[in-house]
């Protein structure tokens, strides 16, 4: 086993990583930004090395400075967490070049799976159902246009290198198309620096269905069950449960067996992630693979009892898998609300700022994954997601009632988050009913958000 692991991340998820850490007796190593030199994962890794001022681009996605704390050091590992370096092929083939372990798939597959139109033809290949579309990245508004035409609107026109929701324009009508490209190509650039474009057909209505998947280095992989991360605001996620009341146990087999055939289909190792849509007709297509962990692990972890850090380490370890697909059973009903630092009555303006008084609620089936802590200041550099709330119950409305109870307990003083929309998503009475798809915030924002 490892003796020493860098986790290249900051936030929460550098938290669970080096707890978990903790409990496997793996020394632990923190990188920061002047940013956030006293932040908790500073606080709580063994040690701790600043690799550059508060931009990104010179700090945590600072390869040569990442690598270089690393190798001083002497880490055996890096744990990427999420965001950041960890689908960034460059930097996992340059962890093992200096002679350590990335904890996560080879360069090779986040290459192929980073690129949305390369994964759509490799799982095409692989005998898993995606969404119909353009056969690999369109060229120009013509070529989109005809392919547009074949597929039928409406279209939804995407960005091959895209995440975090961006880069991604509908269309519902020919004469809307050039517009739609040019802004999504646009964004595309902006954010990715890679303006590649692909088309797929827009499932109206769908519900966002994903599958947690574990593969060891011997070709053994299992799947874990299913997440509905159909709350989505502008395609990012915001609530999400284990497991979907919309899939009946033949059709969580079923895609649960599509994705392990995605994964072997590419020789995946360690954790991953197969997102599909869900169309009304129970009709499911692939969208994507995240090669890594995801925000929304822990309510997967909630329901199987799979702690997916310690699996990830494990597999890296060339370890087998601890676990059979017999031995996967799902208990219960997980929530987790992602707590953001913004104002939704501003148009979810991000909010930073001091953090004045905290309560973190507790309880039988609680948990809150965070940084926050008094006196914390929120900064304006990073991501706006500040604490990931997680409950479990016995089943889906005792869930609900829990992390109703949770939101109402919840005290973030200082700074503005959206809590109290996320109290009233766990009111809703479509919500309760499992009345939902991905248009579900868009479609109840006025009363959500502007008639309190
Ligand atoms: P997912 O839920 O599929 O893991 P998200 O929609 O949450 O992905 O996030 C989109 C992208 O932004 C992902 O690459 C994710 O890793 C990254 N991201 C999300 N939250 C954070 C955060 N707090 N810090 C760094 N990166 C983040
Ligand atoms: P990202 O890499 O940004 O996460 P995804 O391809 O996973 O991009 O899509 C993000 C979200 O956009 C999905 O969760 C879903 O809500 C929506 N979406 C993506 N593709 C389609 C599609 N073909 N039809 C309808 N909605 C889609
Ligand atoms: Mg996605």
């Amino acid at each position: 086993m490892f003796k020493k692991i860098l986790i290249a991340n900051r936030g929460e998820i550098a938290v669970r990583i080096i707890r978990c850490c903790k409990e496997m007796s793996i020394e632990t190593v923190a990188v920061y930004s002047t940013a956030d030199a006293t932040s908790l994962h500073v606080q709580l890794a063994d040690e701790a090395v600043c690799i550059g001022p508060a931009k990104t681009s010179d700090s945590y996605l600072n390869m040569e400075n990442i690598l270089s704390a690393a190798m001083t050091l002497g880490c055996d590992a890096i744990h990427p967490g999420f965001g950041l370096l960890s689908e960034n092929s460059t930097f996992a083939r340059l962890v093992e070049e200096c002679g350590m372990t990335f904890i996560g798939p080879s360069g090779d597959v986040i290459d192929q799976m980073g690129n949305k139109s390369v994964a759509r033809e490799m799982m095409i290949k692989a005998g898993v159902p995606v969404v119909p579309g353009s056969p690999g990245s369109i060229k120009d508004e013509k070529e989109g246009k005809q392919i547009a035409k074949q597929i039928g609107y409406p279209v939804l026109i995407k960005a091959s290198a895209g995440g975090g929701g961006r880069g991604m324009r509908p269309c519902y009508q020919e004469e809307d198309f050039d517009l739609a490209y040019q802004t999504a190509k646009a964004e595309a650039k902006a954010c990715f620096g890679d303006d590649d474009m692909y088309l797929e057909k827009l499932i109206l209505n769908p519900k966002h269905i994903e599958f947690q998947i574990l593969a060891d280095n011997y070709g053994h992989v299992i799947h874990l069950g299913e997440r509905d991360c159909s709350i989505q605001r502008r395609n990012q996620k915001m609530i999400e449960e284990a497991p979907s009341r919309a899939l009946s146990q033949e059709l969580r087999e079923k895609m649960g067996q599509d994705a392990i055939k995605a994964a072997k289909g590419v020789h995946y190792r360690n954790a991953g992630t197969i997102e599909f849509v869900l169309d009304q007709e129970g009709n499911y297509y692939f969208i994507e693979m995240n090669t890594r962990i995801q925000v929304e692990h822990p309510i997967t972890e909630m329901i199987t009892g799979v702690d997916l850090i310690r699996e990830q380490i494990r597999i890296a370890a060339n370890l087998k898998l601890n676990y059979q697909q017999s031995d996967i059973h799902l208990q219960g009903h997980a929530i987790e609300c992602r707590i953001n630092a913004e104002n939704p009555k501003e148009n979810f303006r991000p909010s930073p700022g001091k953090i004045n008084s905290l309560h973190i609620p507790g309880g039988f089936g609680v948990r809150v994954d965070t940084t926050l802590y008094q006196g914390y200041q929120v900064s304006s550099h990073y991501d706006s997601m500040i604490a990931k709330v997680i409950v479990h119950g016995a089943n889906r409305l005792e869930a609900i009632r829990k992390m109703r109870r949770v939101l109402g307990e919840l005290v973030i003083d200082g700074i503005d988050t959206n809590q109290e929309l996320q109290y009233l998503i766990l009111h809703h009475s479509e919500y309760v009913k499992g009345h939902f798809d991905t248009g579900f915030i868009e479609k109840h924002l006025d009363e959500l958000v502007n008639e309190q």
